[in-house]
């Protein structure tokens, strides 16, 4: 009997971000990704298959899950299921007998379009110029090459097995496992994260790159750059690469153990306008004479972020105001301006600003996650709760909260939680006059200066 949409066996179309309704979904847990896809640079065709393993928690006659390419086929459980494109987002499954609350579940699906043509909420995020593709995008990137649960609050373990022409060279998130040439020109390449990620931090890149590879302090690692950029730009971005491990060790001195198995970075042609915090492997473009601190900004999100990622995206200070708080860190560390001077300066600089003050840093709303203020009052906020509580206070806040949360999520409400019970001080005042207040905090010592 068909089952109305609505019904408690039906799986809502999102997973309850008020800023994106669309994206995630409700009804089930996915534990893990294997993406096989097959992709072609000279016509931009993407042909592929992603098995998720996931766990309804509820009892699911259908359930929706995001993907944009056009899709071929669902199998659940082994069996065929219905299935029926609900705009460009959504694809709503319905299994050929409901699946149990609490059963597991394998789906499969396979699917082929062209990524180039896909945009999602204005956004056309598939970086491709024939000679280099990388999937690098924040909020949303999945959609556009797996079948995904995508919203950070559904983490996942990834294998990626990505085809392509043998001469190009696949990167990935976490570890390489192996590469494969067919007969036909092409190889596969197979990586694996094996801690939770989230689905937007996944990524492949596919190109001619030059790769380095060791073992440092322990830790594996693994960075790649563009051979598209000039022998200058690719001498300056490996030497910016290879200080990862020795900025993974300076901050899991402070913050606690690195929380992964492996790290790197990859540096693209591509010109993004952008670095990513990609798990394990951030993804850079080519940085500037300050390209050091962007390096130290995505290896910080690897703690605030990736391994302790948002609950939801109007958290989204406690990723970008945390990491731009380790930049001032670590210039502080290295014989620069110290963090509370930084902090003084911007509060002078923008003190005549009030764009700068209006926005409440933790409820940016949808269009205003990456703004200036966001990065900037968000890491003033955390160097100005750094002097407030003190410096070994303000550590064990970081350290409790990346171990925690380790391989889950955090909201600001909890974050400010923490720092008062750590500091068995009352808080409030001092987190509505840096996050929520729409004027710059008095200049007072309560207020960190
Ligand atoms: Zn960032």
């Amino acid at each position: 009997m068909p089952e109305r949409p609505g019904t408690a066996s039906t799986g809502s179309s999102g997973i309850g971000d008020p800023y994106f309704p669309r994206d995630g979904n409700g009804g089930y847990d996915v534990a893990h990704y294997s993406v096989r896809d097959s992709y072609d640079q000279a016509t931009g065709l993407l042909v592929g298959s992603t098995t998720l393993t996931a766990t309804a928690t509820q009892r699911l006659s259908r359930f929706n899950l995001d993907l944009m390419l056009p899709v071929r086929s669902v199998r659940v459980d082994g069996a065929r299921a219905e299935v029926v494109r609900q705009g460009a987002h959504e694809v709503v499954v319905r299994p050929d007998r409901p699946i149990a609350a609490g059963a597991e579940m394998r789906v499969v699906v396979a699917y082929a379009g062209k990524p180039g043509a896909l945009a999602y909420l204005g956004e056309k995020n598939w970086l491709d110029d024939g000679l280099e593709t990388v999937t690098m995008n924040e909020p949303h990137m999945a959609t556009w090459w797996f079948a995904a649960n995508d919203h950070p609050a559904d983490k996942a373990t990834f294998d990626v097995r990505i085809t392509a022409q043998a001469d190009r060279t696949v990167v990935s998130n976490g570890e390489l496992v192996g590469r494969r040439a067919a007969g036909d020109g092409t190889a596969t390449t197979h990586w694996r994260a094996i801690e939770p990620m989230a689905t937007y931090l996944a990524f492949f890149a596919l190109g001619r790159y030059q790769v380095r590879t060791g073992v440092q302090d322990g830790l594996p690692y693994y960075v790649a750059v563009s051979r598209e950029l000039t022998k200058a730009q690719r001498t300056k971005a490996m030497g910016e690469l290879m200080r990862t491990p020795e900025i993974v060790s300076w901050l899991q001195a402070q913050v606690g153990d690195y929380p992964f198995s492996s790290t790197g970075g990859l540096t693209t042609s591509l010109e993004p306008g952008f670095a990513l915090e990609n798990q394990t492997r951030p993804i850079y473009p080519v940085l500037g004479a300050d390209g050091l601190l962007t390096v130290v900004h995505e290896v910080a999100h690897q703690w605030f972020g990736d391994s302790v990622a948002v609950a939801g995206w109007r958290d989204i200070w406690l990723n970008e105001g945390l990491a731009t708080h380790v930049e001032a860190r670590w210039t502080e560390a290295h014989g620069g301006e110290s963090a509370q001077a930084w902090l003084e300066r911007l509060y002078t600089q923008y003190a005549d600003n009030p764009a700068f003050w209006k926005l409440r840093v933790d409820d940016p709303g949808p269009e205003h996650l990456f703004d200036t203020p966001v990065y900037l009052r968000g890491a003033m906020a955390a160097q100005a709760l750094r002097t407030r509580i003190g410096e070994a206070a303000y550590l064990q806040v970081l350290r409790t909260w990346a171990q925690q949360r380790r391989g889950g999520n955090g909201s600001s409400a909890q974050f400010e939680a923490l720092a008062a019970t750590v500091s068995g001080q009352d808080l409030a005042a001092f987190f509505d006059a840096w996050l929520r207040s729409p004027q710059p905090p008095a200049r007072i010592a309560a207020h960190g200066f």
